[in-house]
């Protein structure tokens, strides 16, 4: 059997975790509000730990899904710290969203006490993550990955070994920026359409079937914008993060990329705007107040 510990019990971290209630995996589960990993343990019979520390004393693999690399960097040191849990030989998988300097620096920390440390985080959403079906892209060597394989195969379905440590959080903020590029156009364009007397339900149907189509297009924005409904499962704050990270990465690689740093600028901007509660695709509502049109129904 092996022992896991899960650290971060938000809203894709939670399920997740539940994938790792299983007869293989003997699991402990941390989360700062501690209600919260109170309430999972209770209603999944796993181990509530008190601290990182508690949770990472004995497990051969502890992941954490938290919204920043500075996030779990904090979680390192101390006697309540992951560093006091965790024994030589295990593996530290990071599913959050993080950034590559700061993996790379927590990666060295954690070689020198024999700990080794994968970012591997997670594109598909909290549906995907309901039924197990994430993508997990995986930045680090790829024998510890085969050797973490079967953990993170309880929540990914595709899982992408990508390159050294910090390429798998690279390459997700490039993802990310792209998503937020796709909400902000889509967001403009369906303005200036219903302006023009174009029902948005339509304009959205000849879209999807034409090349201007995306995710943003085909799910989200029919079933959160035109709807109303604005669910909240993947914070604005935090595709504010990833598309910083993105814009950070192209300039550090000095990629001349002014569609990006721009789209950085208008969520940062967004972000500010509408809080950290906010769901990423609210966003939209800034174009809708700018352009002074509601893209309904
Ligand atoms: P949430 O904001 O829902 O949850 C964040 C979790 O991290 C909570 O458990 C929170 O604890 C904990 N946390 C926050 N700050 C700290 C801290 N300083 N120290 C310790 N714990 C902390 O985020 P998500 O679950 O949505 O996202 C987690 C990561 O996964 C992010 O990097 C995000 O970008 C990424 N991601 C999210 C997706 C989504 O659809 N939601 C999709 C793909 C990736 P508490 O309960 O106390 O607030």
């Amino acid at each position: 059997m092996t022992t896991v510990a899960f650290l971060g019990l938000g809203a894709i971290g939670t399920p997740m975790a539940r994938h790792l209630v299983a007869p293989e995996f003997s699991l402990a589960v941390w989360n700062r509000t501690a209600s919260k990993a109170a309430a999972f343990a209770a209603e999944h019979k796993v181990r509530h730990a008190a601290t990182p520390a508690d949770a990472a004393r004995g497990a051969d693999v502890v992941i954490t899904c938290l919204p920043t690399s500075h996030d779990v960097a904090a979680l390192l040191d101390g006697p309540d710290g992951l560093l006091a849990g965790m024994a030589k030989g295990t593996v530290l998988v990071d599913c959050t969203s993080g950034d590559p300097a700061t993996s790379r620096q927590i990666a060295a920390r954690l070689a020198s006490k024999g700990i080794a440390f994968l970012d591997a985080p997670v594109s598909g959403g909290v549906a995907g993550a309901e039924i197990g079906t994430l993508t997990v892209q995986v930045g680090g060597d790829e024998a510890v990955l085969a050797r973490v394989l079967p953990v993170i195969d309880a929540f990914g379905e595709k899982i992408v070994h990508c390159g050294p440590v910090g390429s798998a959080h690279a390459l997700k903020a490039v993802n990310n920026a792209m998503l937020a590029v796709h909400i902000w156009s889509l967001a403009e364009g369906m303005a200036a359409l219903t302006k023009a007397g174009v029902k948005p339900s339509v304009a959205l149907d000849v879209i999807n079937a034409s090349s201007g189509r995306s995710n943003t297009s085909m799910n989200l924005f029919g079933q959160r914008a035109l709807t109303r409904a604005w669910p909240r499962t993947f914070r604005l704050a935090l595709l504010d993060k990833d598309i910083g990270i993105a814009a950070q990465v192209a300039r550090e690689q000095k990629v001349p990329s002014p569609l990006i740093q721009l789209t950085a600028e208008l969520f940062a901007a967004a972000h500010r705007e509408l809080g950290e509660e906010a769901d990423h695709v609210e966003a939209a509502k800034i174009v809708e107040r700018q352009a002074g049109v509601e893209i309904k129904g």
